[in-house]
């Protein structure tokens, strides 16, 4: 039998198919918020509003960077203020 390289690319989504998807957390954006990527696949997820998991859209990207910038000003805030007593 031969092989045929070139066809290797069609393996991930059959795989996905068969075994189903191999998500891995790409993006922590905040506590409950996270973004998955199928390690065969790349097909993208992200925690919803109601915590379940839906297909990461471009308009879940935009809630998301968001939702980072949020958490990330509230996590600088938090260390800051961590800081600031051994100033004095
Ligand atoms: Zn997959």
């Amino acid at each position: 039998m031969k092989t045929t390289p070139n066809k290797s690319a069609f393996i991930p989504k059959m795989y996905c198919n068969l075994f189903g998807h191999n998500f891995k957390v790409t993006k922590q954006v905040t506590y409950h918020v996270k973004e998955y990527t199928c390690s065969h696949c790349k097909k993208q997820l992200t925690t919803n509003s109601n915590g379940n998991l839906t297909e990461l859209t471009p308009k879940f990207k935009e809630i998301n960077a968001i939702l980072e910038r949020i958490h990330h000003s509230r996590m600088e805030r938090r260390q800051r203020q961590h800081i600031a007593p051994s100033l004095y």
